[in-house]
This record gives C-alpha cells, structure tokens and sequence, in this order.
C-alpha cells in the first residue's frame, strides 16, 4: 500500500504581515513515526501543519518528502493529507459518499471508489454505518470517518490537527489508543498537533515542543519529560518543579521531592499550603519561601503512612541526580 517516507522541514518560516508565525523551524520527522508538535496556543504549531499540508504557503524555507522539495506543490499532490479539528464532513453526504469523496472528483469510476471507500471504512471500524450522514453519529464516528476520508488518498504522511479536541475525555483516551493503533498497523507517519501534555507523552514516537514560532525541544516523550532542555519545556511538560539555584534554573521532578518530619540533611524548609487528593498520587502544594511555591506528587501510600496537614512545616530535600540544570 503506502509508503512511508522521511519529512524534512528546512528553515520553513511562516510569516503573517508582521507576526512571524513560524520561525525558521528545521525538523526532520522520521519515516513511520508518530510525532507531535506540542505548546501552548499561538506557538504556530498549526501553521508548521497547514504548510506541510500545502494549505498555507511557506513564506521562506523548504518542505521536503523523501528528499523531494514539495514546498510549491498543491496539497493534493503531496503525498501528505489533513484530518480537521471539527473533521469538515460534508452533512449531506452519507459516510461512504464523504469518504469516496475525493475519487470522484478525481474522476475515478463509482464502482472502484466505493469499494476502495469500504475497505477504508472496515478499517477504522464504521462499514456498518455506511449509509448514515454525518449528524447521526457520535463525535468519535464521525472522527473515524474522517480518517478513513483523509487515508483514501493513500498519504505517505497524515496530518491531524487537534484530532481529540472535540470529543469528551473518556472518549479522547480511546480515540487516542485507537490514532496509534491506526498508525501503527499502516506504518505511515503521523503529525498531530496538540496541546496537551498527556496526550503527545502518550501518542509520540517524538514530541516537538514549540513556542513563539520555533521549536524549543524535540525528543523521545521519555527525554523530554525527563530532561528538559529549557525552563519553558520544564513548565509547559508539567509535573516539574523550576528551582533558581546559583548558576542557572533547575528541574526537579515533582515526584521527586521528599518531604520528612526533621530538618536533618534537609536542603528547603516550606509550609503545606494545599492538599490535592488525586487517587494513585498525593498532590502537595508547598510555601518554599524565597524558592516560590512547589509541588510535591507523593504516592498515597507514602503520604497516607504520615498524613500533613495544612499549615505543618516540613523539610524537603532530593537526590543530586534527580536536579537537572536547565538552560538559561
Ligand atoms: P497554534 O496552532 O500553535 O495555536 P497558529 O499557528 O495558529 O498557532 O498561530 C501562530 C501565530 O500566527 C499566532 O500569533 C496567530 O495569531 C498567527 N496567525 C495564525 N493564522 C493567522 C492568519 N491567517 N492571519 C494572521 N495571523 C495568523
């Protein structure tokens, strides 16, 4: 079927009269990977997408698919294709006319598009639903179908903008499984952009944290989460602490942090200001004094042995080798 194929973003710079949207970003998205561009809104994750998708003109740089320069081509011959945030089916069309869509104006004959559509609808799992229109189904159907419309070209790359931002948080969990499940078994890559921290720790191969148009960080979920290179990367990833030490800022996982009774070998003293039950984890909002407030993340088995309350004083100190220095 499709082939998968290395993308390569060189200096691709997108600029809206003044705002320069995306700044000179060079990425190389390897080949049957799922990857995503990951920060907060604004950050031009979006733009990076819609250029790679040829929806958007690059104002500088190159947009290269297996060493082959697309930057100038029209979407549909890029050998790249876009599932929508709000998924963009066409209501008064049924599910397989929406997804044969794009054959047909292709001028492929009716036959071979509706079967190649149905092969596509089996495999996201909605062949039952063929005839129905886009209103009679759940967030999650017309999600699916939207996929099956956008894999019918046969992409060497998908693009998905925000695919999970219009579905309810249990349905967003399985859809995720369901996006890598997906990705997996057809060995294309993937580029999904996001804004949610869980959700790029949980889906990527690579996650691309970007921020005011370039990319800050790009890594394995793992190295990230556990290796921020940037103060920004440290706060917009989560679960992290940002101490000002002599010498620079410093990461310090939230889970990490050990709180204890007595000031022996103890390297901050703060007092319990709030107390976050969350199930598996404790969350302990402590005032470090001149060190700001932190967090803690302690297992319920851990705090429920010695409960605090609010208000105790409590001693909190590290591991050397948990701190990382984070570039200034
Ligand atoms: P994100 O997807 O990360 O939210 P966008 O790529 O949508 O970010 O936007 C990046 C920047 O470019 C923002 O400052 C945004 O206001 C601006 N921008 C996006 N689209 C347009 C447009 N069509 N015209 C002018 N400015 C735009």
């Amino acid at each position: 079927m499709t082939k998968s194929l290395d993308l390569e973003l060189a200096a691709a710079t997108k600029r809206y009269g003044d705002t320069i949207a995306v700044d000179a970003v060079t990425h190389r998205f390897h080949a049957g990977s799922y990857s995503c561009l990951l920060g907060p809104s604004g950050c031009g994750k979006s733009s990076t997408l819609r250029m790679i998708a040829g929806h958007e003109t690059a104002s500088s740089g190159d947009i290269l698919l297996s060493g082959v320069n697309i930057t100038d081509l029209p979407p549909a011959r890029r050998g790249t294709a876009m599932m929508f945030q709000n998924y963009a089916l066409f209501p008064h069309l049924n599910v397989i006319d929406n997804v044969a869509f794009s054959q047909k104006m292709k001028g492929i004959a009716k036959p071979v598009r509706l079967k190649k559509a149905g092969e596509l609808l089996e495999l996201v799992d909605m062949h039952a639903y063929a005839d129905r229109l886009p209103s009679q189904l759940s967030g999650g159907q017309q999600q699916r179908v939207a996929l099956a419309r956008a894999l019918i070209t046969e992409p060497s790359v998908l693009l998905l903008d925000e695919p999970l931002s219009a579905l309810d948080p249990f349905l967003r969990i399985r859809m995720r499984l369901e996006l890598k499940r997906l990705q997996r078994e057809l060995g294309i890559s993937f580029i999904h952009v996001t804004h949610s921290q869980d959700e790029a720790l949980a889906l990527a191969d690579d996650i691309i944290v970007m921020n005011h148009g370039r990319i800050e960080q790009a890594g394995a979920p793992r190295a990230v989460f556990n290796t921020p290179a940037t103060e920004f990367v440290a706060r917009f990833i989560g679960g992290h602490n940002v101490l000002r030490e002599q010498g620079g800022p410093i990461a310090l996982r939230a889970d990490r942090l050990k709180l204890g009774r007595r000031p022996e070998n103890a390297h901050l003293t703060a007092q319990v200001k709030d107390i976050e039950y969350l199930g598996a984890t404790v969350n302990l909002t402590l005032d470090a004094g001149s060190a700001g407030d932190l967090t803690a993340a302690v297992s319920d088995e851990t705090f429920f042995h010695d409960p605090v309350d609010i208000g105790v004083t409590v001693f909190l100190s590290w591991n050397a080798e948990d701190a990382h220095r984070l570039a200034a």
